[in-house]
């Protein structure tokens, strides 16, 4: 008995350190690496794509970095839950790819995008109520102008929240452990390219008929300096539904991507922050 007791102990250490490290890694390659290339390397070059001028202090950095840093000790705790949930048999969780075969294996990985696409619009809806707003979300909105570190920028109870969508899916429906890791990983890709505060994609974009559904870089950096407008995720779904786009999101967009991005464009001072009035 206390051979096991012991056994599950040591795993479940294991399971802890493997997560966070791979969650860490993550964080410093994806969100290091746009960093570096986008507001050091290219800035000169693309900073007509800028969406705000407005330089973060060091003081941002230093609090978006140390919050990313105890949202990841967090996942990490709710990855061994999860874990000790799928050990006992209480979760759809499955690891032989021909249990359901390769094309459920993608499907899964689209159905948990949109899954977590209403997940996130309601919670993020809910963590904006004014009596919730100050104990939970406050800690990401005093980001104004993110950079690519506040990806993981939470209060450590909005970090419970951002990680509830993983044990529900895999109550709601048969995960393969590679299928979450490609979620997971193409979640916070997006999540590093909506505060990464440059825009890329083309204009007219958000209107487009093969491309209005998504949602851009443009519309999340709305969201941190409007507030109450723009709450979606991957989709301008749930806002066209909800009435809750920024009521000028498509006009500042079209503003931001005036000049094509590929464009050689030399005078970029002439041109910083095209959106800098917004
Ligand atoms: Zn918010
Ligand atoms: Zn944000």
């Amino acid at each position: 008995m206390e051979y096991i007791q012991g056994e599950i102990n040591v795993n479940i250490g294991v399971v802890f350190f493997t997560i966070t490290i791979i969650n860490l890694l993550r964080y410093i390659l994806i969100a290091g690496a746009a960093f570096l290339i986008f507001w050091i390397f290219l800035k000169d070059k693309i900073y007509f794509r800028r969406i705000q001028k407005r330089e973060p202090k060091r003081s941002d950095y230093k609090r978006e970095i140390l919050y990313s840093m105890s949202t990841i000790l967090i996942f990490g705790i709710v990855g061994v839950i999860v874990y000790y949930l799928r050990i006992h048999g209480y979760t759809k969780i499955y690891s032989d790819v021909n249990q359901y075969g390769w094309g459920y294996f993608w499907f899964s990985v689209i159905a948990l995008i949109f899954l977590h696409d209403t997940y996130f619009y309601w919670t993020h809806r809910w963590m904006h109520h004014p009596k919730i707003f100050k104990y939970v979300h406050l800690v990401h909105h005093k980001s104004n102008n993110p950079t690519p570190f506040a990806a993981y920028s939470f209060h450590p109870l909005e970090a419970v929240v951002e990680a509830g969508i993983v044990p529900l899916a895999v109550f709601i429906m048969p995960v393969h452990t590679g299928a979450l890791f490609i979620f997971i990983t193409f979640s916070f890709v997006m999540n590093v390219l909506g505060h990464i505060g440059y825009e890329f994609y083309f204009k007219g974009f958000t209107k487009h008929p093969l491309t209005w559904w998504n949602n851009t870089s443009t519309h999340h950096n709305m969201h941190h300096k409007y507030v109450n407008w723009n709450f979606g995720l991957y989709f301008n779904i749930w806002d066209r539904l909800m009435g809750t786009n920024h009521p000028r999101y498509h006009e500042i967009y079209n503003e931001i991507t005036q000049i094509p991005l590929l464009a050689k464009h030399k005078d970029t001072k002439e041109n910083i922050g095209l959106a800098q009035e917004i």
